[in-house]
């Protein structure tokens, strides 16, 4: 399955984004996810699928 970011390049040093492990923090509470991250800057960048499973992320906290 393609992800839409595939093909994207970092916007300072225009490294492509490849897919690594990277912690997202909400409301205090920090998990570990896959997304798009430039290897030279660590920037992450936030993909439709990342968005997703972020929103997924945020439901799963409002259930509890
Ligand atoms: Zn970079």
């Amino acid at each position: 399955m393609a992800e839409s970011w595939q093909g994207w390049r970092c916007f300072k040093c225009k490294e492509e984004l490849t897919e690594q492990s990277v912690q997202f923090s909400y409301l205090g509470l920090s998990r570990p996810t896959k997304g798009p991250r430039c290897p030279k800057c660590s920037a992450v960048f936030v993909s439709d699928e990342l968005g997703k499973k972020l929103r997924n992320i945020e439901e799963q906290i409002e259930d509890k």
